[in-house]
């Protein structure tokens, strides 16, 4: 794999238009179009200042990429890492485009990011730090333009300061410049589980696909956190059988592979005795071990790059839903396609998440509160005509999954700027 996240970026985008060239009757205005998806449009970067609790000024480096809005306002999350970089930020914002042009939500792609170590920060500087960074790019935002969320390390309550910092520059509410906030201020129902029931939805298409019937189907979960907490209990709730799950200090795989685990029970046992090792009628694996258990499907829900060249080759799983974003290599991609393993791409399998983002917008510009009921339902179709989408291409280019994702994603994209003119 390149060291670089953009150029990878860029080399996916290159294998998507060689296969959908020949679909176009002008070349040149293709050529000239996959051209400009290259690069995003618009790269913001800034130095924030900000007064520290020990009452020096401290600056951080800030981004926000804008890759492309044909097809609707930019869209997508601000991250605080100290590993975020100008050419991650550019990557996770192409990505982005493709990622709502799956799903066909009307959004085009944008990622932030602050070279920061939140954990090293108090709350107030926190807050000073997310004041200044909405201050910085709120001529670049707005419902209209550019509709920002949370990614690592960033919760609903720095979208409040941002939405806050905001509204005053700007002098009147506008609530759905902002995704991802706490409900008290617009947020919408349905968000905390929504990229988890999404992905349970691919669970049960894919399964359909291989003719596996959930109750003889094993799962193995990498990571309990929000997303992976959500879809085991989901899958495990329509009969799947959830065998492994882990969290950073390692995982358990049930004695009975007939018999799934217990998902709230693991989580109870878990805040009990502060791990979920130990848990009745399972042992403990390592996070390695589990990628490598002989389960069905396989359900990387925490970490990028955890499936490499190094360790696709020992993967046994019949297939994978990509849960995190960014899983699986590029490498490891067609390791596990020579393998007959097929591996959900992100952009689709974890879209849940901003699909219900979108939704809260919807929400916020029309001043709806829509129950969560509401809100599944208009979120369960959505996945399974992107899986049908992203399934139909593969069969017909006989591609791995995430080329076909792709390969609709990008033609989305291209058509909408091709009718632009751009
Ligand atoms: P989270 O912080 O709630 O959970 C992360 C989980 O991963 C925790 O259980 C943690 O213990 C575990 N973990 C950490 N290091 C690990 C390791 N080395 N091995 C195994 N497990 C480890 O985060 P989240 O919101 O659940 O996000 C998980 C992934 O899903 C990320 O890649 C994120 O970008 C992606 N994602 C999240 C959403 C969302 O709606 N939250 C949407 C799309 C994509």
């Amino acid at each position: 794999m390149l060291n670089n996240p953009f150029l990878n970026a860029q080399e996916q985008l290159r294998q998507a238009a060689s296969l959908l060239e020949p679909q176009y009757g002008d070349k040149k205005v293709f050529r000239a179009v996959i051209q400009t998806l290259m690069t995003p449009q618009n790269l913001v970067q800034v130095e924030l200042s900000i007064k520290m609790d020990n009452g020096k000024t401290q600056k951080f480096k800030a981004f926000r990429s804008q890759h492309n809005d044909a097809r609707g306002p930019f869209k997508g999350g601000i991250r605080y890492h100290y590993n975020v970089s100008v050419e991650e930020v550019k990557a996770l914002s192409m990505w982005m485009t493709w990622k709502c042009a799956t799903t066909g939500i009307p959004y085009g792609g944008a990622k932030g990011g602050i070279i920061v170590d939140p954990s090293k920060l108090s709350k107030g500087e926190v807050e000073r730090l997310s004041r200044a960074y909405a201050r910085a790019i709120t001529p670049y935002i707005g419902v209209w333009k550019d509709v920002p969320a949370p990614d690592v390390n960033t919760t609903g309550q720095i979208m409040a300061w941002m939405l806050d910092e905001y509204e005053k520059i700007i002098g009147r509410h506008e609530p759905g410049v902002f995704t991802g906030k706490p409900l008290e201020i617009g947020g919408s129902l349905g968000r905390e589980e929504a990229t988890g029931k999404g992905g349970v939805r691919v669970l049960e298409q894919l399964a359909k696909k291989l003719q596996l019937k959930p109750a003889q189907t094993t799962v193995a979960v990498q990571g309990l956190g929000n997303v992976g907490y959500w879809f085991a209990k989901l899958a495990a709730e329509l009969g799947f059988n959830v065998v492994a799950v882990s969290d950073s200090r390692g995982g358990i795989v049930s004695n009975d592979m007939k018999k799934g685990l217990n998902i709230d029970a693991v989580m109870a046992h878990k805040k009990k005795m502060g791990s979920i090792a130990g848990f009745t009628g399972t042992r403990s694996v390592s996070n390695a071990e589990l990628l490598e258990l002989p389960v069905d499907v396989l359900v990387p829900a925490a970490l990028e790059n955890v499936i490499t060249a190094e360790n696709a080759g020992r993967v046994h799983a019949k297939a994978i839903v990509e849960m995190a974003n960014g899983p699986v290599t590029p490498e490891a991609d067609e390791i596990l396609w020579k393998k007959h393993i097929l591996s959900v791409p992100d952009v689709l399998s974890n879209a849940g998440g901003v699909t219900v983002s979108y939704f809260e917008w919807v929400q916020n510009l029309y001043g709806y509160a829509w129950t969560k009921k509401e809100v599944f339902a208009k979120l369960e179709p959505l996945m399974v005509d992107a899986f049908n989408h992203m399934w139909d291409m593969h069969e017909k280019k006989n591609v791995h999954l995430r080329l076909a994702a792709y390969v609709n994603a990008v033609k989305r994209v291209v058509d909408a700027m091709i009718l632009r003119g751009r």
